[in-house]
């Protein structure tokens, strides 16, 4: 297996400077369990320092970010955006290695990337207030501010796409930064940041501090000098997270799990439709906030559905992630036992395997890999339609009409995405509306996974936005002002 291309940051960047901790953490190959870095593993101390440093260059004390105007921070953003695409090489590599994905799934999330930095460069100063008509003798206006320090923390299944979503919009609406990447993936984190403070970025507007969570992360939660926190992670995490929040009265987004369902009518486009259920599920070996983990098929062609989509996850292979595999590995081996160990609950129960993938001949031994499961016989309310399993698993149900296609959209507490499939201009929208959750695709699935299009979810999915304009939003606060000119 190739060794990483560059060696990644071993500490935490606090300030402008790099500081080792006491104790790390080993970095494993998803793909082969190799050990291939090692970690800053932070403590109080550094969380304590990186947050003083973020508000000391919100404040002024420290660096000049505060003293940035909001074009100024665009132009910061234009140029980290092009040396994140210099470094793509790089950066694609260490995710590849650090998450087991393939490296084409790599060199999108790098360029992902970017492209939120370009996108939040440009929306900088175009963040406006509004004034507001009231009575003769007062102007009003409301003003977008900052919050001021905002913590996040992150998963390790895109590290380097959420490190943009999150620090790129912070930082355009003049925000700090305190990131607390997944102790599992965080070595491209670590080479975006070095590459944020090669790029002339003003010391302490962006500290990230690896660890793990229930050290790091949650002392960061429970910080009480940050002004925003926005994680995004499992539910249960998200809890945790959000209560310690409320402690101190911290505004959260909460980007959670999903269990999004493809809606297939009989009228659908069935090329077009069975490829991106395909690709829904399989895109990161299924570890995926918004994999479409659910397929709903109109009863009339249920069978017909089945058979073409047998074919296709017979065919599919998982390999190490470097050979560019339909599926790499599993994050680790904790998550490939409890997606096995799920699989083998539904079969004990009577669900039916009825197609999977297969392993290359040429994948390691020691890789943390599921092939592809297409699930069917799937009882009503059974925990592989309710539950997020993180794995590449389908679980495929029929529907007799409409009304029975949103009952069973909508029976899960979680609230993230659905793919509808139908030619019907009518039925289109009534599923737009009538279906619980933040985004709804129609004849397609995640529209090519857009940087302008806000995203998040209802219920157990969380709650806020992230992405677009209205992510930029996110990472400010509304300020009315009212003045009385007589
Ligand atoms: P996780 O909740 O285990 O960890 C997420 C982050 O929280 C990590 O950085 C972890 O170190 C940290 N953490 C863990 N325990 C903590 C604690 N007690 N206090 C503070 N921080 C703590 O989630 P994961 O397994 O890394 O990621 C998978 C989950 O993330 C899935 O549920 C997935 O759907 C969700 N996800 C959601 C989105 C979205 O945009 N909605 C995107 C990606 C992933």
């Amino acid at each position: 297996m190739s060794e990483l291309p560059v060696t990644p940051q071993s500490g935490a960047l606090i300030g402008d400077r790099w500081r080792e901790t006491a104790e790390t953490l080993e970095v494993l190959r998803p793909s082969s369990g190799q050990v291939i870095a090692r970690i800053a593993r932070c403590s109080g101390e550094e969380i304590d320092a990186a947050v003083a440093a973020a508000r000391a260059a919100f404040s002024g004390e420290l660096g000049n970010w505060s003293r940035f105007s909001a074009r100024c921070r665009g132009e910061w953003l234009y140029a980290f955006a092009d040396a994140i695409d210099a470094d793509a090489d790089n950066l694609a590599a260490l995710e590849c290695a650090d998450t087991g994905k393939p490296i084409s799934q790599a060199r999108g999330d790098i360029a992902a990337c970017a492209r939120y930095f370009r996108f939040y460069a440009g929306a900088a100063d175009k963040l406006h207030g509004e004034t507001i008509p009231y009575e003769s003798e007062y102007a009003v206006m409301t003003l977008r501010e900052p919050w001021g320090v905002c913590a996040q923390i992150i998963p390790w299944n895109y590290p380097a796409q959420i490190f943009g979503r999150c620090v790129a919009a912070a930082l355009a609406a003049g925000n700090t930064c305190v990131l607390k990447p997944a102790e599992d993936a965080c070595l491209s984190v670590l080479r975006l940041a070095e590459l944020a403070v090669r790029s002339g970025l003003p010391e302490g507007a962006l500290n990230v501090v690896p660890g793990l969570g229930r050290e790091a992360g949650a002392l960061l939660a429970a910080h009480s000098d940050i002004d925003h926190l926005s994680f995004t992670g499992s539910p249960q995490t998200g809890t945790l997270v959000a209560q310690s929040c409320a402690e101190h009265h911290v505004p959260v987004t909460m980007e959670l799990g999903g269990k999004s369902p493809q809606l297939v009518f009989a009228d659908a486009d069935m090329d077009a439709a069975l490829d991106a259920v395909v690709r829904g599920i399989i895109q990161n070996a299924g570890q995926t906030c918004s994999a479409g983990s659910r397929l709903l098929v109109e009863a009339s062609v249920y069978s017909t559905v089945v058979e073409r989509l047998q074919q296709r996850f017979e065919a599919l292979r998982c390999d190490a992630g470097e050979r560019d595999p339909d599926c790499g590995a599993l994050i680790n081996a904790r998550q490939r036992d409890k997606v096995k160990a799920l699989i083998d609950a539904a079969v004990a129960d009577g669900i039916e395997v009825a197609a999977r993938g297969q392993l290359a001949e040429s994948a390691p031994e020691d890789g943390c890999f599921v092939v592809p499961h297409l699930l069917t016989q799937i009882p009503e309310g059974h925990v592989v339609s309710r539950e997020e399993l993180f794995g590449p698993v389908l679980a495929v149900q029929s529907f007799a009409d409409e009304a029975d296609a949103i009952r069973l959209a909508n029976a899960t507490d979680f609230g993230l995405c659905a793919g509808v499939w139908t030619r019907d201009g009518g039925r289109q929208l009534r599923l737009a509306r009538a279906i619980r959750s933040g985004q709804v695709f129609v004849n397609n699935y995640g529209a090519a996974g857009g940087v302008e299009l806000p995203f998040g979810g209802v219920g157990r999915s969380g709650h806020g936005r992230e992405k677009g304009f209205e992510g930029l939003k996110s990472y400010t606060r509304l300020k009315t002002v009212a003045i009385r000119h007589g």
